[in-house]
């Protein structure tokens, strides 16, 4: 068979082209190296949903963060995907920085005007009103910036939702499909064609967006290369229960070099409520380079002490690193030729950007000669996975971890009081799940305070049975080999 489009990668960016892509009369497929989605960059981020104050313009990445972040509220919620938008504090800690804070501001303001989105009320408030706003800031702090328009979200939750939706829709995805090569077609019109393991596949056009792997499969396809460096940041997350709370998301004016690197160390709140530190930036040769370490995750909590100086390595449940593809030249790089369009170096906030990405993805296959004819039968709609958030007291707590197997109401994850039928929800949605992350990724399930030590064990079982394969078969990671190492402190 030859698809009309084939996309490589089974990211955020895949899964928002995939899923704009499903809109129309077309066949799709997708192939990912993993063996499920989300397992690459937009696994391990930071999940902010990003004001273009921070995103230095006018470039790609200030366009697409905009309009991106503009799309956000109507995707998630076609999606059923929980979006907060508590708004973001940069913080300045000297006069020179509340010049730095200015010049953010102006940022955004010029942005919006460029790219013509509405209005923000950007505000530098000083630090009586900052006190009011967040009672647990540092003392050494004078004034910040506010950006109402700051968001946050579960990365892997919009990925996951995006695919399941796109699958729905009539989109292919093959997991465990790692490309290994590309044949670029004559100049007759002829299909791409792609061998992912032992197979062939072939199509009218292909999209990469292979993330870490996009600079080789760009490479084979005939695109020039392009330096992208790859720059790790480790994070701490903690339990939800602490002494003080953090409103908003909190970034730090970046000292003098630091800028280069990201956005800085933040705090913040995740979605479920855990707090989270980080990230910190290191040059690493690796992208498979995903484990902490004790210096790196000391400099996160020292740097997020200078916002909130009670922040300590007490309650933290897990810590994480992701890895950011850098390109040297500092902008997204998306290319089109022959029918193949190339994206490299979606480094932050690719994120925020996926949707207008997509977007635009679609007009460059418009003019690369694809026919997009709307197919009525598409739904927008993706129902949330069964979300409601219990609050069982101990008692009913026990009473229903020992309810019998068959009973849906059986809470399988003790933390996060995580019901049964809400991991047959999860696994039955178009992908298959067969790892225990791939639960916990879609459930919460393992997320808690034992970090699966609980049910891990109750997971395995449940998803051998539903799978009708051995428990062995049921891995951490669906197969992979354990690549990130834990250090706690
Ligand atoms: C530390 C960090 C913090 C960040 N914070 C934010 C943030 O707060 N806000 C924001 O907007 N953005 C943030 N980002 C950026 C954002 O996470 C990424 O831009 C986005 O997730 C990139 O998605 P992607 O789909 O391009 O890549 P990926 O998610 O990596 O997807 C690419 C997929 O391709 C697959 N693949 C690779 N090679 C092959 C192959 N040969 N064959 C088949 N499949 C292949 C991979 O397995 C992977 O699943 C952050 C990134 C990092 C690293």
């Amino acid at each position: 068979m030859i698809y009309d489009v084939m996309i490589i990668g089974a990211g955020v960016v895949g899964g928002a082209v995939a899923r704009e892509l499903s809109r129309y009369d077309l066949s799709v497929l997708a192939l990912e190296k993993e063996s499920d989605v989300c397992c690459g960059i937009s696994k391990s981020n930071t999940g902010i949903i990003h004001t273009p104050c921070l995103v230095k313009g006018p470039s790609k990445k200030a366009e697409y963060n905009l309009k991106g972040n503009l799309m956000m509220d109507r995707l998630c919620s076609e999606l059923g995907v929980v979006l907060q938008r508590p708004g973001a504090l940069v913080l300045a800690y000297s006069e020179e920085e509340r010049e730095t804070l200015q010049a953010y501001k102006e940022q955004g303001i010029r942005s919006r005007k460029t790219y013509g989105a509405p209005d923000e009320e950007y505000r530098i408030i000083e630090r009586d009103e900052l006190l009011s706003l967040e009672p647990n800031i540092s003392s050494a702090v004078i004034c910040a910036l506010l950006t109402p328009d700051a968001g946050r979200i579960i990365p892997y939750e919009l990925g996951t939702a995006l695919w399941e939706n796109a699958i729905a829709n009539g989109a292919d995805l093959l997991l465990k499909s790692p490309v290994q090569a590309i044949v670029r077609p004559e100049d007759d019109g002829s299909p791409w064609t792609v061998r992912a393991g032992e197979k062939t596949y072939r199509a009218r056009f292909v999209i990469n967006a292979a993330g870490h792997g996009s600079e080789e499969i760009g490479r084979q396809a005939g695109f020039t290369p392009s330096v992208i460096e790859k720059v790790k940041g480790q994070y701490l997350i903690y339990r939800r229960e602490r002494d003080f709370d953090v409103n908003h998301i909190l970034f730090q004016v970046p000292s003098k070099g630091q800028g280069k690197a990201g956005k800085g160390i933040l705090v913040c709140k995740t979605v479920y409520g855990n707090l989270m530190i980080g990230p910190d930036a290191r040059w690493v040769g690796d992208s498979d380079d995903r484990g902490t370490d004790k210096e790196s995750l000391e400099e996160v909590l020292e740097g997020a002490r200078k916002s909130i100086p009670d922040i300590s390595s007490k309650g933290v449940i897990k810590t994480f690193a992701g890895i950011r593809p850098k390109p040297v030249d500092g902008d997204f790089i998306i290319e089109a030729s022959d029918r193949f369009i190339h994206l490299s170096g979606i480094e932050s906030p690719g994120l925020t950007s996926s949707p207008a990405l997509a977007e635009e993805v679609l007009a460059l296959l418009r003019k690369e000669g694809l026919d997009l004819v709307p197919k009525h039968s598409f739904r927008e709609k993706r129902e949330p996975i069964v979300r409601e958030i219990l609050d069982l007291d101990k008692e009913e707590l026990k009473r229903r971890i020992e309810l019998p197997d068959h009973e849906e109401e059986q809470i399988v994850c003790r933390c996060e009081q995580v019901p049964r039928k809400r991991i047959l929800d999860a696994i039955s949605r178009g992908i298959r799940v067969d790892s225990l992350d791939g639960v916990k990724r879609r459930t919460r399930a393992g997320q808690g305070q034992c970090q699966g030590n609980f049910c891990g064990g109750r997971v395995r079982k449940l998803l051998a049975r539903e799978l009708g394969v051995p428990e062995e078969e049921i891995t951490q990671r669906g197969g992979q080999p354990l690549g990130d190492r834990i250090s706690r402190l």
